[in-house]
């Protein structure tokens, strides 16, 4: 795999961690990327309100599936800050004069369900085995193996298999809780994940999958700037780590070329080009002016073809509007 070509479709954050991991490992990578922005569903959005400029997240908000092996070996965890709050999450249902706390503690949090609502289930054995196959999950994800239902059973028996993984999520947690409250907390994940009826097949195994990351043990912790950090920065990597072109830089000589390439006098996709500045074509103002005379085709065409060949031999036109 050494010194291969690799090209990866998409510049979300599993490209952006693939392409880390195979640049590490000496492959020369390009990543393709329709949208003209890199970080697919981890991106951020910049909205003006009462004279502020205020940056959301458009997708991931929260840190929470990524694995804590992945945040370090791709150097994440050295270019950002981030962090889970101590405190055990703070739960109001409609009239609730006082919270319910959401304790990462199994044993106190059987407590603080029994006292607050009620609830005379096995808190602790939910916890205990939702453990055990988010392990099983985690290792699978260390060792690049792709679960299946087989490993599932050979690993954690065919019961546990049944209620966490093909189950539904309305019969597991009928199976641990008996008040209302403490399973329509814990149905959460399920129903914030997807269009999925709690009572489908397979709905059961959203709750450990949603709990199997593993920087804050399965809570979901922030980034010091915004989740879009992350995506950001592993393009910054990407740069950093190999002769990877930004992708915007990548999208932008692919529309320079294709202007170049289809001259028309007068096209104003000239006028919308942003130019990178490096090399030899750091002037702007030769593509800026969209008013070059026709004579002067011959410049474009060639500076086009040098383009193409020192630059863009791989180059998609993948995505081009
Ligand atoms: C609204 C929302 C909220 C979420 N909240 C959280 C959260 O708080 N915490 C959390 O951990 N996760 C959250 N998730 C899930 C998380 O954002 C995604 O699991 C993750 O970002 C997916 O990354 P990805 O690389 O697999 O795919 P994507 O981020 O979807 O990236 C795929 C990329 O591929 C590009 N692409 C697709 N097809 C092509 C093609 N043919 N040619 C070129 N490019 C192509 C797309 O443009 C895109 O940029 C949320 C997701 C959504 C939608």
């Amino acid at each position: 795999m050494k010194n291969s070509n690799v090209a990866i479709i998409g510049s979300g954050i599993n490209g952006l961690v693939a392409a880390n991991y195979l640049q590490r490992n000496g492959c020369k990578v390009t990543i393709i990327e329709r949208k003209p922005t890199v970080g697919g569903a981890c991106v951020s959005e910049l909205m003006s309100f009462g004279g502020t400029q205020q940056k959301y997240a458009l997708g991931a908000s929260v840190l929470g599936l990524m694995q804590k092996f992945v945040y370090e070996e791709t150097g994440l965890s050295t270019v950002l800050q981030s962090f889970a709050p101590d405190h055990p999450k703070i739960i109001y249902f409609p009239g609730d004069s006082e919270p319910t706390l959401i304790y990462r503690d199994p044993s106190q949090l059987d407590q603080e369900f029994s006292k607050k609502w009620g609830e005379t289930g096995d808190v602790e054995a939910f916890r205990v085995d939702e453990g055990r196959v988010i392990k099983f999950l985690q290792d699978g994800y260390k060792a690049a193996r792709t679960p299946t239902l087989s490993d599932a059973r050979n690993n954690l028996g065919e019961t546990l298999t049944k209620l966490w993984i093909t189950g539904d999520a309305k019969s597991l947690l009928d199976h641990y809780f008996t008040s209302e409250r403490a399973k329509i907390y814990m149905a959460m994940n399920v129903s914030e994940s997807g269009p999925v009826s709690l009572s489908d097949p397979y709905s059961a195994f959203t709750m450990p999958l949603m709990s199997s990351g593993s920087v804050f043990d399965g809570y979901y912790g922030f980034v010091k700037g915004g989740i879009w950090k992350i995506t950001e920065k592993l393009k910054e990597l990407a740069i950093v780590m190999g002769e990877a072109q930004s992708l915007e830089d990548q999208q932008m000589l692919q529309q320079l070329i294709a202007a170049l390439i289809n001259y028309v006098p007068g096209f104003d996709a000239y006028g919308k080009l942003l130019i990178p500045g490096r090399d030899f074509y750091q002037h702007e103002d030769i593509y800026l002016d969209k008013k070059i005379p026709e004579n002067q085709r011959g410049l474009r065409n060639g500076l086009a073809s040098e383009l193409l060949h020192k630059k863009m031999v791989d180059m998609q036109y993948e995505g081009m509007e």
